[in-house]
């Protein structure tokens, strides 16, 4: 009998420990990685700087815009049991390494914390205005950002900042993570955060209240963030975009008809040159320390960059992958 229980224990440890490594080693796909650009920003030019998730700075030199804006990345102890709060020293840092002294807007792809916690202590210490859905906005106020300080997503119209026009287009949510069969909490076909939501909050509260893309127009480039592995059929064929920044979470467990029309509605559909996969790392796991891969448990990020990694080879499109905090000029 108690050799059975030893067994058993045994056995899911070493299942649990597989479940949670994570699920591509990124020294397979080294050669993809760019190298980190640290000049100054030339004229007519725009440096990204990805922090890990969704979370994309764009900087022309003149103005910042900041995608999502996750930084405090909760270990899942506290994703799990506890409640969740914006590390404020850790963002200061980030301010202060990242120079984001003209940050002037914080767009919110969906209210999952994992996309919008840090959005209202972000818009505090830099004085940018969030935009986002109604959901994100109940963030907002239930950190006491400034109602001036916050502006409801309109999809289709353009917003003017400095030379970057940014467009917010309706999409869908990445399918529901399922475990043993079943949803998790934080999975979407919630309705939205109807009332302030204040921090320290539990993540099932971080509800989706809608998902959107991101069109950044800039100098004569064009840029379109995706940051949820999910399509609205032909939502994006009258986006045209040079470099596509694609959310990949959970697209190497799809099936490959969701694969195919996944990257036809995005790629294929916007005539992009270049991707550049994003939330394709475990966001438990600090950006302090190199991004590592999902974990198995929710993820084969192997097979999702080996997907696109033979589409883009097919099509003669560039893909590049960032480490954390590593920029790009593009
Ligand atoms: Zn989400």
């Amino acid at each position: 009998m108690r050799k059975l229980i030893y067994f058993s224990l045994i056995s899911i440890s070493l299942c649990s420990c597989k479940a949670f490594k994570p699920s591509a080693n990124l020294s397979d796909f080294e050669s993809y990685f760019a190298e980190e650009k640290l000049d100054s920003i030339q004229k007519n030019a725009i440096k990204v700087t990805f922090f890990g998730t969704s979370t994309l700075l764009f900087d022309d030199g003149e103005n910042q815009i900041i995608i999502d804006g996750f930084f405090s990345r909760p270990p899942v102890g506290k994703v799990a049991f506890g409640k969740v709060k914006s590390d404020e020293s850790l963002i200061r840092q980030i301010i202060e390494k990242h120079s984001i002294k003209t940050l002037k807007g914080i767009f919110v792809c969906h209210s999952h914390y994992d996309h919008a916690m840090d959005a209202p202590l972000l818009s505090q210490l830099t004085g940018a205005k969030i935009y986002g859905s109604s959901s994100t906005l109940n963030l907002g106020k239930g950190e006491k950002v400034s109602e001036t300080n916050m502006e409801l997503f309109e999809p289709g119209k353009r917003i003017n900042i400095g030379d970057f026009q940014i467009t917010v287009i309706n999409s869908k949510h990445t399918p529901p993570f399922k475990l043993l069969g079943k949803s998790n909490a934080t999975a979407p076909n919630h309705p939205n955060i109807d009332e302030p939501l204040q921090q320290p909050a539990k993540v099932d509260h971080y509800i989706e209240g809608g998902t959107y893309d991101i069109y950044i127009e800039c100098n004569g480039k064009r840029f379109l963030v995706k940051a949820s592995t999910n399509y609205i059929e032909g939502a994006l064929k009258n986006y045209p975009c040079d470099v596509f920044f694609l959310g990949t979470a959970m697209l190497g467990i799809q099936h490959n008809e969701f694969q195919e029309n996944y990257y036809n509605e995005t790629i294929s559909a916007t005539r992009a040159k270049t991707v550049i996969p994003i939330h394709w790392d475990n966001f438990m796991h600090p950006i302090s320390k190199p991004l590592i891969a999902l974990p198995n448990i929710s993820d084969n990020v192997t097979a999702g960059f080996n997907f696109l990694l033979n589409k883009t080879k097919a099509d003669n499109i560039k893909l590049q992958l960032l480490q954390g905090e590593t920029s790009v000029v593009l």
